[in-house]
């Protein structure tokens, strides 16, 4: 295939072109390689539609389709379902054109300088730190509903196994403690942070993006502060306040969408 052009963007945004390439990466492509879906992989494909048709902050055309597709999930009370079963929900604009989730990948905040550079794992943390905040912003009831379908996801269907399994250690480790919707919204972040840290310097890194602790100071002077040791702080009363205008439905913004 060709390479397609660069498209600019403002790299302290949130773009909703991303969000839709993730899911039609995630439930496209991911989610085929199953071509049975039963047991663990079925409860972990009910919660995160559900959890998707609930706090997806998307376009009327993608929330509709999103919520057939969360009904006719839950209705199915087999022990298994065909991905082709699926596959025909997802497909099925021709008959209702008001319901549709895009075809094809368009990335833009998530655009890497090299095709096996970020693109879908960079959408999919933008796809769960949007689902947390929407979470708190909906005042959700149970404070670890997203994150624990985000882990069951990735631990049935995310296509690196690797981060599948550094990602179930630390919710094995500490998920428990998440016991409010504020939180979740942290917890995520500083875990992002961690894998971040982690990574930087890997050859997994983009040149360009380089794995940095987010948010920098220049998006977000206030979030860092400094110990009387002179070692770096974060300010959590300044970052939850900053993640949930960040990811809020409002910032999101709508560019380059079909
Ligand atoms: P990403 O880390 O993907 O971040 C995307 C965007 O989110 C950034 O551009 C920035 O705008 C924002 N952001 C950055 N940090 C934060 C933060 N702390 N809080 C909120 N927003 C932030 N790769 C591996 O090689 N090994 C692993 O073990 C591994 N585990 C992963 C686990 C999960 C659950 C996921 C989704 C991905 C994992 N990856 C792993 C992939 C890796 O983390 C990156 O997604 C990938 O390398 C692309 O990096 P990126 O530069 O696009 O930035």
């Amino acid at each position: 295939s060709t390479e397609e052009p660069w498209r600019p963007f403002n790299r302290s945004r949130v773009y909703m072109a991303d969000l839709e390439s993730t899911l039609h990466y995630s439930l496209r492509v991911e989610v085929a390689a199953h071509t049975l879906i039963k047991g663990d992989a079925l409860t972990s494909l009910k919660k995160y539609i559900s959890v998707l048709a609930k706090y997806f902050p998307g376009r009327p055309v993608v929330m509709s389709l999103l919520k057939s597709l969360n009904s006719w999930l839950q209705n199915q009370t087999g022990n298994e379902i065909s991905y082709e079963a699926l596959r025909e929900i997802l497909d099925n604009s021709a008959q209702s054109p008001d319901t549709a989730l895009p075809e094809g990948e368009r990335w833009v905040g998530c655009q890497g300088s090299r095709p096996h550079l970020r693109r879908y794992p960079c959408g999919m943390w933008t796809l769960f730190h949007t689902l947390t905040v929407q979470a708190k912003n909906a005042e959700g009831t149970d404070p670890q509903e997203v994150l624990s379908a985000m882990r069951n996801y990735v631990h049935s269907f995310f296509g690196c196994s690797a981060c599948a399994e550094h990602f179930e250690i630390m919710a094995t480790e500490s998920l428990v403690e998440v016991n409010t919707l504020s939180s979740a919204v942290l917890w995520l972040w500083s875990r992002h942070n961690r894998v971040n840290n982690r990574l930087a310097g890997d050859l997994s890194e983009d040149p360009n993006f380089p794995k940095i602790q987010w948010p920098p100071p220049e998006m977000c002077p206030a979030c860092h502060t400094v110990k009387e040791n002179g070692e770096h702080k974060w300010s959590k009363e300044q970052v939850l306040p900053f993640l949930l205008s960040h990811f809020s439905s409002s910032s999101i913004l709508t560019d380059y969408l079909e």
